[in-house]
């Protein structure tokens, strides 16, 4: 039995004691993380360095030779050296032939070259066959032994065996190796390390956007306004006021446009006939930042809950009780209970306690420890059915709030609406389109669709 299976050492990766050598070309950082971690899951590792010196840095029980000796002593040979050094492995092409030579380099920019770094390492030395691992982990990973967010190792190269062997490595070190195919994913799997959140960038940018906008809105007609006609100054509204009525408004158009992708998809889906047609480029790349959209309206909300609750604690809120209590008294006169007030006020409470609940709830179910361990239609019914119950919830909520201030002149200072009615438009209307597509009439169409009937199909059986 070949002692290299894969299923051997995905079943036993540390049951047998006898590994074989590996080599390392390069001491810097990676090249000692890595020999360390190989050591440790029982690999005898032979360092290939232009110095043989042994140095306090090198792991105990590594051996350190030249270049040309180390890797006469191994089959497999990590190159733990930066790209623009490959130059120096040309002369060693004959020693290195039909050995399997592991790239794990970096660079410091995406597509920094016309060809990945293992691919230009394929090119200097034909004869041998060029695996792309490890450039994910890093090396204080290794050595720290943090590497629970990053067990996954990329791998790809053209020689199956070689790449089989290189697979087997990865397991035996704890970590899950994931097969990208021939040598040609190497640019993908090099650029990976210099994502910078890129499943974050729309929502973060969309997110800054529009909270700059509704602030400097609420600044000019809550606290410009009101110093130019009624000659108040209240700018210290700017610390919580003011950011208590940006967060519910963010959260709420934030948790709409995380369902707004999908009534277009149906929308469009309904207009073709057909669901084999790709959605147009910005709906696809919109649907794929959901979750993070959906985060960042759950980071609003519990913001706008913080400031919710501090409220009572605001000079400004005693203040203005006080005043309402002096008021009563210089009056002689107690205020009866308006019962109206009380009911809006509590059921406004209510809805928001049950859409921020909701909104949790969604938040949790999108954490991975969590979603692997629901299956699809649980994930589906939290993400779609609760999810639109935590909108409706939330856009009730503000509803309630506006209440009969909507039509109050009040609410229109300068002829511009207050930001909570601006804040009801998305939210409205994806409730109301969602409303006509579970119509029956709507809804059967769009079902056969999704289920791969088409209206008028290209291949006619
Ligand atoms: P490094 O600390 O700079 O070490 C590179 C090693 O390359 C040196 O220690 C040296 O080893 C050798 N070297 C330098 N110049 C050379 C030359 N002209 N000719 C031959 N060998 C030369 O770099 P590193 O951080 O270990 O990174 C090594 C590779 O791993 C890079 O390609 C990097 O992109 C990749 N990587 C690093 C990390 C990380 O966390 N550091 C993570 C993923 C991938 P000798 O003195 O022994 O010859």
């Amino acid at each position: 039995m070949n002692k290299n299976s894969s299923n051997t050492m995905a079943l036993a990766p540390n049951t047998s004691n006898k590994r074989e050598t590996v080599c390392i070309f390069g001491t810097g950082d990676f090249g000692r993380a890595l020999g360390h971690k190989m050591i440790q899951s029982g690999y005898p590792v032979v360092y290939g360095s232009r110095s043989t010196q042994i140095s306090n840095l090198i792991p105990k029980d590594a051996e350190v030779l030249g270049h040309t000796e180390a890797a006469q002593k191994a089959a497999i040979i990590i190159i733990a050296i930066q790209r623009q050094h490959y130059n120096f492995l040309t002369p060693l092409a004959e020693v290195l032939r039909g050995k399997v030579l592991v790239d794990i380099s970096n660079n410091l920019k995406l597509n920094q070259y016309p060809e990945s770094n293992a691919e230009y390492l394929a090119q200097l030395l034909p004869g041998s066959k060029v695996v792309k691992a490890f450039n994910t982990v890093s090396a204080w990973a290794l050595q720290s032994g943090t590497l629970d967010a990053s067990r996954q190792v990329f791998v790809c190269g053209d020689d199956v065996e070689a790449k089989q062997m290189v697979m087997n490595i990865v397991r035996a070190l704890g970590l899950t190796p994931l097969d990208k195919g021939s040598l040609l994913a190497a640019q993908e799997i090099e650029n990976y390390p210099l994502q910078l959140f890129p499943m974050w960038r729309f929502p973060i940018f969309l997110s800054l956007g529009l909270t700059a906008f509704f602030f400097f809105y609420c600044v000019a007609l809550d606290i410009i306004y009101t110093y130019i006609y009624e000659n108040k100054n209240v700018s210290f509204f700017i610390a919580i006021t003011i950011p208590n009525r940006v967060c519910p408004v963010m959260a709420l158009i934030l948790l709409a446009l995380v369902y707004l992708p999908g009534i277009f998809a149906a929308i469009i889906q309904l207009y073709r006939g057909t669901k084999y047609r790709r959605f147009p480029d910005w709906l696809d790349k919109w649907m794929l930042c959901r979750k993070q959209l959906g985060l960042i309206a759950l980071a609003f909300a519990s913001l706008h809950v913080v400031f919710t609750l501090v409220t009572p604690m605001r000079a400004f809120a005693s203040w203005r009780a006080g005043k309402g209590i002096i008021s009563q008294a210089l009056n002689n006169k107690t205020e009866p209970l308006n019962h109206t007030n009380a009911w809006l006020s509590d059921s406004y409470l209510a809805l928001g306690i049950l859409g921020y609940f909701l909104f949790v709830l969604l938040g949790i179910t999108s954490l991975p420890s969590v979603s692997n361990n629901v299956n699809w239609r649980e994930f589906r019914f939290v993400q779609s059915k609760l999810g639109y119950l935590a909108l409706i919830f939330c856009t009730a909520h503000t509803l309630v709030y506006g209440g009969k201030w909507f039509l109050s002149p009040s609410a229109y200072k300068w002829y511009l609406p207050n930001i909570y009615i601006l804040s009801l438009i998305v939210p409205c209307a994806v409730l109301v389109v969602k409303f006509v597509l579970i119509f029956p009439c709507v809804d059967k169409p769009l079902t056969q669709i999704r289920q791969g009937w088409e209206r008028n199909p290209k291949y006619s059986k």
